[in-house]
């Protein structure tokens, strides 16, 4: 099994260079933060497992060809309704009775979940459900934040782990991409924290609401306690998914920092936000979110 459009990521890559596609099981979960290159290992990896020739895809047979043109009739890509909300429970019922189906061409269907940890519970339950079935199909799970899930269906999957691009590696591509100036590619770079997908969505101006607060909560962070008060303040405007992409985001800037400078500080609210976060699918209002963040941080 390859991943030829995946950039960097060597040792997954070479994890799976000696997997045959029956090695890889019914359930895959590809987890990395947003913009890590998940969809594009999800689109290899599918590839991969339709393709008839060894160590796959090869990209130029029939099959491979139609699953890069999303043509593929065993290839079911599950849409989400809108940016940063999971897939519905009706989708995933639906799910269901399609992995019933016998395949039209391949040995299996493939069906790739994307945003698998924004399932609401009754969803995760009922994608249980289907993982828990004999195994006719493969099913490729996407997320961001594994914690967020439930623990009977991470057990089902085979994990892989993305991992950010080196900085030369993600300049290099982010030159070859853009035509912005060399300042800003380096910037967007060093903001993105080796995310192709988020220097991309930094240098079109079109970063997450909840990311850009991460950004300005991280920052509040090393200032006075007025200053993070204010950031919490900005976190009741954000919506739900937007306070998850927020929460998601803070831990993976907080790790950053936490690795760097060994901070219990950071290590404390890493642990409170991973608890908001886990807690974001049954709870109250953001308002109540940001405003029990203030009084946390104000405490410490
Ligand atoms: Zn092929």
């Amino acid at each position: 099994m390859r991943l030829p459009h995946l950039l960097g990521n060597s040792r997954l890559k070479e994890a799976l260079a000696s997997l045959p596609p029956s090695g890889v099981g019914s359930a895959v979960l590809l987890d990395g933060p947003a913009g890590i290159g998940k969809r594009t290992a999800a689109a290899d990896l599918a590839a991969g497992l339709l393709c008839p020739q060894p160590n796959g895809p090869c990209g130029v047979c029939p099959s491979c060809k139609r699953a890069s043109a999303g043509s593929h009739p065993d290839l079911i890509w599950l849409k989400e309704s809108e940016p940063s909300k999971g897939v519905k429970l009706e989708q995933v019922r639906q799910l269901r009775a399609q992995s019933f189906l016998r395949p039209s061409e391949a040995p299996f269907k493939v069906f790739v979940i994307p945003q698998a940890d924004r399932l609401n519970l009754p969803s995760q339950n009922a994608l249980l459900k289907v993982l828990e079935e004999p195994a006719s199909s493969v099913f490729v799970l996407l997320c961001e934040n594994r914690e967020a899930m439930l623990q009977t269906v991470r057990s089902r999957c085979k994990t892989f782990r993305l991992a950010p691009l080196e900085q030369q590696e993600l300049l290099a591509e982010l030159s070859r991409r853009c035509d912005s100036s060399a300042d800003a590619l380096r910037a967007a770079a060093a903001q993105s924290g080796g995310l192709l997908g988020r220097a991309l969505d930094i240098l079109s101006g079109q970063e997450k609401a909840g990311h850009t607060a991460a950004r300005a909560f991280c920052q509040a962070l090393r200032g006075d306690e007025l200053g993070i008060f204010l950031a919490c303040q900005e976190l009741s405007k954000l919506h739900r998914e937007e306070y998850a992409d927020f929460c998601d985001e803070s831990c993976r800037l907080l790790t950053r920092s936490v690795m760097l400078t060994g901070s219990r500080r950071s290590v404390d609210i890493f642990e409170y936000l991973e608890k908001q976060r886990a807690m974001l699918n049954q709870t109250p209002s953001v308002t109540a979110l940001a405003g029990a963040l203030a009084a946390f941080c104000g405490g410490l």
